[in-house]
């Protein structure tokens, strides 16, 4: 009898094991791969995705891949679509020392600096080489000029690899900007409650409910829109302003990742969502008519009325060219506060707060 007990015993402890095991192995994540980088379960490794040269030029795109010891979702965070918009940048180096892929759940994509060019060169908006806006020629093209192979090689190696995406951005060189996020909605039901639940999560007041971005996947445009049309929900945020490293955008920055990851269980803790949004169901962007000076008559979150005016443009011999008056009554979402302004390019945007 105590033979026949003792086998059962044994019997159980390994089914026992066998049954631990096998849970083990569900759990544990796999080996990620993307570009160059091969980053097994655990482990954090930092390397550049190559953008092919044509004509001699080419690019790199500084990533760190934290792939965590469990499975769990995978998170691409880019930074740097405009070379010019730091406290983004800086929170992505911070963060990339802060989390520990032994207890990560999924796995991280940090790009660190999308747009390489512009921020050696310290240029806003565009790239030096083609004078393209990264954030206007998704999904990009491989035959195309440098800003348009930068964007595509994000599209291949990061958008197409992540379950979800958070595009951040804030005020660049010449902007005032206040905090606030685009929640893009894709009339995807599915996709559009996550990508709440992330804008939410993120922590920042200000939402504008974005309804504008086109759902050709071919003219997407914009990085976070990409993602949505490739069903990766996504949200873009701006946080910082006028080319500065503040402390306080670089933190609303960190808060925001790591509460849009406890949102998605990827490390311990509970997300801290905004409480009290305010949402933005219109905006608009007014552009520049003229070269010359802009000069600003109100301030980044100020409110205006309708056909109040904002600024006014000057030539450059100081004769005004233009007054620029705000299309609707609400609030200033950012203002341009550096002279410089040309032709075509934005002055404003304004956002009506939703009743
Ligand atoms: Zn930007």
């Amino acid at each position: 009898m105590a033979w026949r007990n003792s086998k059962i015993v044994s019997m159980c402890f390994l089914l026992i094991l066998a049954l631990t095991l096998f849970s083990w192995s569900l759990e544990r994540n796999d080996t990620f791969t993307v570009g160059d980088l091969k980053v097994a379960p655990g482990e954090a490794k930092a390397g550049y995705l190559s953008v092919p040269e044509k004509d001699n030029i080419g690019s790199f795109i500084p990533i760190t891949v934290v792939n965590g010891l469990k499975k769990g979702k995978v998170l691409a965070l880019v930074a740097g679509v405009h070379g010019y918009e730091y406290p983004p940048i800086l929170a992505l180096y911070r963060l990339k020392k802060m989390i520990d892929p032994q207890s990560l759940s999924g796995t991280l994509i940090l790009v660190h600096i999308a747009n390489l060019p512009a921020f050696q060169k310290r240029i806003i908006y565009y790239n030096p080489y083609d004078w393209k806006n990264l954030n206007r020629v998704f999904p990009g093209d491989l035959q195309g000029t440098l800003t348009q192979r930068i964007a595509y090689v994000l599209k291949k190696e990061v958008i197409e690899r992540c379950d979800y995406l958070v595009d951040l951005h804030c005020g660049d060189g010449n902007e005032a900007l206040i905090p606030y996020c685009y929640w893009m909605i894709s009339n995807d039901k599915k996709i559009d409650d996550i990508s709440k639940d992330m804008v939410l999560a993120f922590g920042i007041e200000h939402i504008i409910i974005d309804k504008t971005r086109t759902r050709d996947i071919t003219q997407s445009k914009y990085c976070g829109n990409t993602a949505v049309l490739l069903q990766k929900p996504a949200i873009t945020t701006e946080s910082g302003y006028l080319g500065r490293t503040d402390e306080e955008a670089t933190v609303r920055n960190i808060k925001g990742i790591l509460s849009v990851m406890r949102h998605f269980k990827m490390i311990e803790g509970k997300p801290e969502p905004v409480s009290d949004p305010v949402w933005i169901d219109r905006y608009e962007v007014v552009y520049s008519d003229h070269d010359g000076l802009f000069y600003p008559l109100t301030k980044m979150g100020y409110y205006v009325t309708k056909g109040q005016k904002v600024g006014y443009i000057t030539d450059f011999l100081g004769e005004v060219k233009q007054e620029l008056k705000a299309p609707f009554s609400g609030i200033i979402l950012y203002i341009i506060n550096t002279p410089p302004t040309s032709k075509g390019e934005p002055l404003f945007e304004v956002g009506r707060i939703k009743e």
